[in-house]
């Protein structure tokens, strides 16, 4: 039987209380919007949803995968609900945000995979909060053809979509999706669109080598990919994959070099990294410079 690693010290994360945490996930609340925050178990909640910074989870909370590192529900996929795009661009102005990040569940019975709900989501916030700058995190829109032209047409800031883990650890962690789809999904957003910054990222911890994690950075560098975020597997619960290993922070302090010199041109790489870690604060001050 494999024994479950201890925590190191430095995953450890502050609990959520704070006035503004509290105002934050009531104004979700009150609009019925999923966050991925919640439905992933994030270990960030605390200090974003302070900072009033919250990643909606569109298409419903039910996903057609089931990825073995993923705490998101898999099952029979919620009706699309055609009110969602108004009432995300509402908590989008009520929050203020300047940055927001909008993902959702994989909706592989869905003849779109859920393109056109994007769309609408991101021409809705556009009309109400036309400063925002807005990211996509979108599934891979496996056998989706035309998915990635409807969003491109909708001119997200960012697009982003996540390889997750090297190719080699795709059967047991990421079943159902492609390793090369993936990195041609995001290759095809740049030729369409080349104003449109194009991310991905990948959990460290899962079994994968180092080695592997550099090709993956190259492959990304490839497909012309400019942001990159690198962060530690954690385990959600006890019945998704086990952790491999910590990654120590001056491991991850070596990952972002490397990144950098390789190329991309913003990296996030540390234990506590998500997708949507920091990546209002970070996108601002690209875009400043
Ligand atoms: Fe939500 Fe992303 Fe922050 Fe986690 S890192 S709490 S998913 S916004
Ligand atoms: Fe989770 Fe996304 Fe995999 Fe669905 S496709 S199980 S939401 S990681």
């Amino acid at each position: 039987e494999a024994k479950t690693l201890k925590r190191p010290d430095w995953i450890k994360v502050k609990a959520p209380n704070s006035y503004q945490y509290h105002e934050t996930k009531n104004l979700i609340a009150s609009l019925k919007l999923n966050t991925v925050c919640q439905e992933a178990a994030c270990p960030n909640i605390g200090e974003c949803w302070s900072k009033k910074h919250a990643t909606v989870m569109i298409l419903g909370s039910v996903c057609t995968r089931a990825c073995t590192f993923c705490n998101v529900k898999t099952g029979r996929p919620d009706l699309l609900d055609p009110h969602e795009p108004q009432r995300l661009a509402q908590a989008v102005k009520e929050l203020g945000l300047e940055h927001v990040v909008i993902t959702s569940v994989d909706r592989d019975d869905l003849v779109d995979g859920g393109a056109n709900h994007f769309a609408s989501c991101i021409r809705e916030i556009r009309k109400v909060a036309p400063h925002t700058t807005i990211e996509v995190l979108t599934p891979d829109f496996l056998k989706k053809l035309g998915a990635a032209e409807i969003i491109v047409a909708a001119r997200p800031d960012v697009y982003n979509h996540n390889v997750e883990t090297v190719p080699s650890l795709y059967k047991t962690i990421r079943p159902g999706a492609r390793y090369y789809n993936s990195l041609s999904l995001l290759h095809n957003i740049k030729k369409l669109d080349s104003d449109i910054f194009t991310k991905s990222g990948m959990m460290v911890g899962l079994g994968e080598k180092n080695d592997e994690i550099l090709q993956v950075m190259d492959d990304l560098r490839e497909a012309q990919v400019d942001f990159l975020t690198i962060g530690q597997y954690l385990q959600p619960t006890k019945k998704h994959a086990e952790v491999a290993r910590y990654v120590s922070p001056e491991e991850f302090n070596y990952f972002a070099r490397i990144a950098k010199v390789k190329g991309f041109l913003m990296v996030s790489a540390s234990p506590l990294t998500r997708s949507s870690y920091h990546a209002g604060d970070d996108f601002q001050k690209l875009k400043n410079n």
